[in-house]
């Protein structure tokens, strides 16, 4: 299965400042040729960065997009758009367009089929918040999530990546264990129609990437707040797996 490494860049760097860190992830990443590597800096940035980073083996993706591909949404971004300039992978439901934002698996999966239909690939992100967790519902909600979002789809989702980003980690520092984050990975995988990469995501850094990319069943990681630091992304990109 494909490795994929997936920097999401937030809400954070101007244009200016996006310059500077792909320039340095380029230094660091030049000889990482055997793994997918990604950042998703914000629409401000995109093209910025895909004329850094064009004729090199670093990918562009975009943190969300719309589902139409034009008209009156005063405020969206076609996917179209996304592709026009270079753009190749979109995050679909990340947890802070979820709970913040409040995007749900319906518009999700409408998303979804217009990536799938232009040529984009999707990260689709699920995972479940720390009450969900305490109250034992994990499994639950990433079935329903899985089942919603996919609706009509199922079959392609090989055409997908699927990102398990637990919620109560992104952001906060903790991790769920590798073995944690595995058994969820597994119970993923069992859930899809065809096999598709899936990664973990949730305060993943240089220093806890190399035990979790060692499960088998992880085959990357999507990187938060390290992935603003081009040396920390870059050891995340370059860890060794057995
Ligand atoms: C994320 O934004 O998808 C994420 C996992 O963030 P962090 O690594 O900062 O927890």
């Amino acid at each position: 299965m494909e490795q994929v490494i997936a920097g999401n860049w937030k809400m954070n760097l101007d244009p200016a400042a996006s310059r500077i860190l792909v320039q340095q992830i380029l230094i660091e990443i030049g000889v990482v040729r055997e793994r997918t590597i990604i950042v998703f800096p914000p629409f401000t940035s995109l093209l910025h960065v895909a004329e850094i980073a064009r004729n090199s083996c670093l990918k562009i993706g975009a943190q969300n997009m719309h589902w139409e591909r034009k008209g009156a949404y005063t405020g969206e971004i076609s996917g179209l758009f996304l592709t026009s300039i270079g753009v190749e992978y979109v995050l679909i439901g990340h947890s802070e367009r979820r709970h913040i934002l409040g995007e749900t698996d319906e518009m999700l999966n409408r998303k979804l089929k217009t990536a799938l239909d232009i040529g984009l690939i999707s990260i689709l992100c699920v995972g479940e918040t720390e009450t969900e967790k305490e109250q034992e519902q994990t499994e639950e909600v990433i079935e329903k999530q899985l089942h919603e979002g996919l609706k009509g789809i199922e079959k392609e989702v090989h055409k997908m990546i699927i990102a398990y980003e637990p919620v109560w980690a992104i952001g906060t520092g903790k991790t769920a264990t590798p073995e944690q984050a595995a058994s969820v990975h597994a119970f993923i995988r069992k859930n899809l129609k065809k096999p598709s990469t899936i990664l973990y995501g949730g305060s993943v850094k240089p220093e806890n990437a190399e035990e979790i990319m060692a499960q088998e069943e992880i085959n990357g990681v999507l990187v938060g707040g390290a992935s603003l630091n081009a040396a920390a992304f870059g050891q995340i990109a370059r860890v060794k797996v057995p």
